[in-house]
């Protein structure tokens, strides 16, 4: 077993869904949060995607985290590298 966390910095994340759509052990869409993501998603919804978020883990407006505790760092880590905006960090603990 690897212990390991996960953060997502939602002011960097481009909506593109790579994330979710590799890895749904650790990633998933989210509701806009705050009037202007309501706005933005509304007025572009049909072009883009939701904002990523942590599995289980804590959200804000800025931040996703959680912490995990398998053997599925691997996965994580392939997509933390083909995140388009480097918006995603694993942190081995
Ligand atoms: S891969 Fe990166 S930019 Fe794309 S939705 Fe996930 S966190 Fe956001």
């Amino acid at each position: 077993m690897v212990k390991y966390r996960i953060e997502v910095d939602r002011s960097k994340c481009k909506r593109c869904g790579y994330c979710y759509s590799m890895d749904s052990i650790h990633f998933e869409p989210t509701p806009p949060i705050g009037l202007f993501e309501k706005l933005y998603a509304k007025l572009a919804r049909s072009l883009f995607l939701n904002k990523s978020r942590v599995v289980g883990g804590s959200l804000d407006k800025s931040k996703s985290s959680g912490t995990f505790n398998d053997e599925k760092i691997e996965l994580a880590r392939e997509v933390e590298a083909i995140c388009p905006a480097s918006a995603i960090t694993i942190t081995e603990l």
